[in-house]
């Protein structure tokens, strides 16, 4: 039986996990990147402890994820007027066998691609190749068809393509032509990062604010030892007019902090000064909130979506990176169990493409942020008590609801079997 090979389009976050899990297990790969040079590019995000686990797995420990950013102790929510509105710990705290990692994006792309090349070596990964679309040959294999950063034109045939190129995913286009536009919910962010003194429990993920205008911040790097600063991630949100038509195409676009900080004049605090925080930025990007309606499968023959080019989601459960690394996985252990083939693809379609695609939709509904929307409703955000305006056992219940859907329940992980055991090789290739 002749050797699988494995094309992947795409060396984000997604892709790149994907090539570490593919070169754990034995499956030749080439993934192929748009863009000429990778560059440490985007601001915080979250690695949950489920991901943790997985690149734990691929030998990718605290060592490293501590060069990157730092584990999350804490996940609160503060109303307006300052008082809490939920706090629960996250991570290890939480009883999680593994650690929540709030890291900065740019730095952790940059750790998976160094530690891909120094195992699958340089020519793993093709920059400056971007994949537009595919064809089905009649033996069951596909070719990606791919354009150099030169403008020429290359055809690559493997045995499997996987779709790891993101919310614009080219492969999807082709996939389904006749899917929806990007979709935008009428809410804007801007992001960026500043040096500052991390509060509450040094580690602390807090959302500031009602449903329609909030402030996200977190620390993403260890504090320096002598400064006791550290890279503090902010997320400045407003709810807009949903007509203005320009947000459905944008992703991250620089802007100066001027332009937007006005909405946030006043929100200032003993414990925190929002326009300070804004105005000392490093950058600021200006990043729609949008997601894809769900498409009914993710698998063409031998091609499978993965990733926010299967279900770009609003970020709004700190969960996209998290997906993407699981699919990662859970692509892994199907070839396991099914070869580097179409079955594979399919019983990873059948298993995940339903319930992610459902997290997409929830994840719309404002995610775990659903509980200022309880708030503003009930009292418009103004209140002395919580337990007054909605009882604890209702907060409580209200997030374990969405940590189950999204896969980071604490008994449901720490009891669940490792995805792909240690040392599992795939041994032979099994056509569909
Ligand atoms: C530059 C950048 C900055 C980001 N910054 C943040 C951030 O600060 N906070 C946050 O929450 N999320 C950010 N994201 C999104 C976040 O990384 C993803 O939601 C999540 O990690 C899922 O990863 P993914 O690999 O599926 O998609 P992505 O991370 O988007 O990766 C897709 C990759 O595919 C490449 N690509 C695109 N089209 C093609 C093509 N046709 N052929 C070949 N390659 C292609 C892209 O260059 C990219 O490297 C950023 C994404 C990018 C690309």
């Amino acid at each position: 039986m002749s050797e699988p090979h494995v094309i992947i389009a795409g060396g984000g976050i997604g892709g790149l996990a994907t090539a570490l899990t593919l070169q754990q297990i034995g499956v030749p790969f080439t993934v192929f990147e748009a863009v000429r040079e990778l560059a440490p590019l985007g601001v915080g995000i979250n690695i949950q402890p489920n991901a943790v686990r997985e690149l734990y797995d691929l030998g990718i420990g605290p060592d490293d994820l501590d060069t990157v950013g730092l584990p999350a102790r804490e996940w609160a929510l503060v109303g307006l007027n300052g008082n809490d509105v939920y706090a629960e710990p996250r991570g290890l705290e939480a009883g999680y066998k593994w650690p929540q990692y709030a890291v900065h994006r740019g730095r952790f792309h940059m750790l998976l691609y160094r530690v891909l090349v120094e195992r699958a070596g340089s020519g793993a990964v093709k920059l400056g190749h971007k994949v537009t679309g595919y064809e089905r040959r009649m033996d069951g294999s596909v070719t990606a068809l791919i354009q150099r950063a030169d403008g020429t034109q290359l055809r690559e045939t493997g045995t499997l393509l996987i779709a790891a190129d993101g919310i614009h995913s080219a492969v999807r286009a082709t996939m389904h032509p006749g899917q929806q536009p990007i979709h935008w919910g009428g809410a804007i962010m801007w992001r960026g990062t500043t040096l500052g003194r991390p509060i509450r429990s040094g580690a602390s993920f807090v959302g500031l604010g009602t449903h329609r205008q909030r402030v996200v911040f977190y620390p993403i790097s260890h504090p320096d030892p002598l400064t006791g600063l550290a890279m503090i991630n902010w997320i400045a949100e407003v709810t807009v007019d949903k007509d203005d038509g320009r947000y459905s195409t944008g992703w991250f676009r620089p802007v100066k902090v001027e332009d937007f900080a006005h909405h946030f004049a006043d929100w200032t605090y003993d414990w925190l000064d929002v326009p300070d925080l804004l105005r000392r930025s490093d950058v600021a990007y200006e990043n729609p909130m949008i997601d894809r309606d769900p498409v009914p499968t993710w698998q063409d023959g031998p091609v499978a979506l993965m990733g926010d080019a299967a279900h770009a989601m609003y970020p709004t459960g700190s969960n996209g990176a998290s997906q993407a690394i699981m699919d990662a996985r859970q692509l892994g252990a199907a070839m396991l169990e099914h070869g580097a083939s179409e079955a594979a693809l399919r019983a990873f379609d059948r298993t995940f493409c339903g319930p992610i695609s459902e997290l997409v939709l929830r994840n719309r509904g404002a995610g775990p942020f659903g509980l200022l929307n309880i708030v503003d409703e009930r009292c418009g955000g103004e209140f002395d008590n919580i337990d007054d305006v909605v009882p604890v056992q209702e907060r409580n219940e209200f997030v374990a609801k969405y940590k189950a859907a999204a896969g980071f329940a604490v008994e449901q992980l720490n009891n669940a079997s490792p995805t792909i055991k240690q040392g599992s090789r795939l041994r032979q290739t099994v056509r569909a």
